[in-house]
C-alpha cells in the first residue's frame, strides 16, 4: 500500500509526518512524471486553493488525478484541499476537481476568527482535535454526502465514497486517528 502527497503547495510535509508515524509508505506527487508511480490513495494538503489549482493545470495533473478520485481512489483533503475538491466554490468562480457535492465557502471565517482550534465530535471516532486556519466551511451538501463534524450550525467535514474531506487540519495534531481511518479505506 502507498500512498501519493500532492506536493506542490502548502502543509503536505505534516502529512508525510503522519503517514512515517502510522509506518505508512507514501509518495510525493510534485511534477508530471511522478503520477506514474503506483499509489493506491491521495491526499490533498492544506494551503492556498488558487495556487493548487493553477499549479494542478499547469503541471498538467488534473486530468489523471480527477480520473483517478472518479473512479474511486481513496482521497483525505483538508481545508485548500476540500475546496479543491468541492463542486461549488460560493465565494470563488473557479472550481477544481469538482468531484463532490458539497457547496464551500473560502476563508469562510472572516479575517478575525481565521485562526483556532477546538476539540469536538468527529462521526465514528470521537472527540479530536481540530485546527482551524483561515478555514472554509460547508454550505450545502447533496444526496449521498454524509456529515462527520459540525462548528455550530457549519458543516466542517463529509465524506462521499472513497473522499474524505475536511476543513480543518488534522495533520497539524498530535492525534492520528483520522489519517488511519484514511488508512483504512485504502487497505480496503
Ligand atoms: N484559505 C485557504 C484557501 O482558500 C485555505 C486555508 C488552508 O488550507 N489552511 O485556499
Amino acid at each position: 500500500m502507498r500512498v501519493a502527497v500532492l506536493a506542490v503547495q502548502g502543509a503536505f510535509l505534516e502529512h508525510e509526518k503522519m503517514l512515517d508515524r502510522l509506518g505508512v509508505d507514501y509518495v510525493e506527487l510534485r511534477k508530471k512524471e511522478d503520477l506514474k508511480q503506483s499509489y493506491n490513495g491521495i491526499i490533498l494538503p492544506g494551503g492556498e486553493s488558487t495556487v493548487q489549482g493553477k499549479l494542478i493545470r499547469e503541471l498538467g495533473f488534473y486530468d489523471t488525478l480527477k480520473d483517478q478520485i472518479q473512479s474511486g481512489m481513496p482521497v483525505l483533503a483538508t481545508c485548500a484541499g476540500l475546496i479543491l475538491l468541492a463542486q461549488k466554490v460560493e465565494n470563488d468562480d473557479r472550481s477544481h476537481f469538482a468531484t463532490l457535492p458539497v457547496t464551500v465557502k473560502r476563508n469562510a471565517y472572516g479575517r478575525q476568527l481565521g485562526s483556532f482550534y477546538k476539540e469536538d465530535t468527529f462521526e465514528g471516532i470521537g472527540k479530536i482535535p481540530m485546527t482551524f486556519i483561515r478555514a472554509p466551511y460547508i454550505t450545502d451538501i447533496k444526496e449521498g454526502v454524509t456529515i462527520l463534524a459540525r462548528d455550530k450550525e457549519f458543516i466542517t467535514a463529509v465524506s462521499y465514497g472513497n473522499q474524505l474531506a475536511m476543513s480543518f487540519h488534522p495533520e497539524l495534531d498530535e492525534d492520528t486517528r483520522i489519517h488511519q481511518q484514511f488508512v483504512e479505506m485504502v487497505e480496503k
